[in-house]
């Protein structure tokens, strides 16, 4: 059994901005802020970004603000992705038909969106359908606690199905990374997001591609694999 856990944002899908614009155009509107200023993007969950706008801005990290941003963010979420010219990421519609193919691979997220921001964004790539279960940035701050999350919706999917089971993460972000080796499983990282390959190698992940263009190379990795059990 092979289970496979995708990150969204550089793996999946580039959105051509519109998870950014859209975060800060909620921010905008609820607050007053023109200018809401940059917080680290990359690799973190949507709670930790909601978290440190509000820190840069003298606002309460409650729970009614959180609660008001991220139901304005997917507001202006689903506003968003069709005015930027985004794109699926080489291979990965192709990928994601062939994995869906082997019933001894499951398909997951993990990633830092929002449950409902990944549905937005997915659905509007056509992508959705393929995901069965995931960890999200709902409510998390550490990336690694998405990948807790991530491991144990797979557990509940497969009903714990998984005595020989092969991990493996797949994103484009050194935290991506670090999240796979706090879950012990293994690691592809990929070079199609904001950080290019000698930044992800420094990382050390257990394989580093380009792109994930080449589907039988992918492909090989999930085909050695015992009969499923019975
Ligand atoms: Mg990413």
């Amino acid at each position: 059994m092979h289970v496979i856990l995708f990150d969204i944002d550089g793996t999946l899908i580039d959105t051509g901005g519109a998870g950014g614009a859209a975060l800060l155009d909620a921010f905008r509107r609820l607050f007053g802020i023109d200018q809401p200023g940059r917080v680290q993007f990359s690799g973190r969950t949507d709670r930790a970004i909601g978290r440190d706008l509000f820190a840069l801005h003298g606002l309460e990290d409650s729970e009614a603000n959180w609660a008001r941003l991220r139901q304005e963010y997917l507001v202006r979420l689903a506003e968003w992705l069709p005015r930027r010219k985004g794109f699926v990421l080489p291979g990965i519609g192709h990928l994601l038909e062939r994995l869906s193919r082997l019933e001894h691979v499951a398909v997951g997220l993990l990633t830092g969106n929002l449950r409902d921001g990944a549905r937005l964004k997915l659905q509007h790539y056509g992508l959705y359908h393929h995901f069965a279960f995931g960890g999200y940035g709902d409510e998390h701050f550490d990336r690694n606690h998405v990948a807790e999350s991530a491991l144990a919706a797979a557990y509940a999917h497969r009903s714990g199905q998984f005595q020989n089971g092969n991990f493996w993460v797949v994103g484009d972000t050194p935290l991506d990374i670090r999240c796979a080796r706090w879950i012990k499983a293994r690691i592809l990282a990929v070079a199609t997001g904001t950080h290019p390959r000698h930044e992800l190698a420094a990382h050390e992940p257990d394989l580093l591609f380009d792109d994930l263009a080449d589907v039988e190379r992918f492909m090989s990795l999930v085909s050695e694999v015992e009969a499923p059990r019975r």
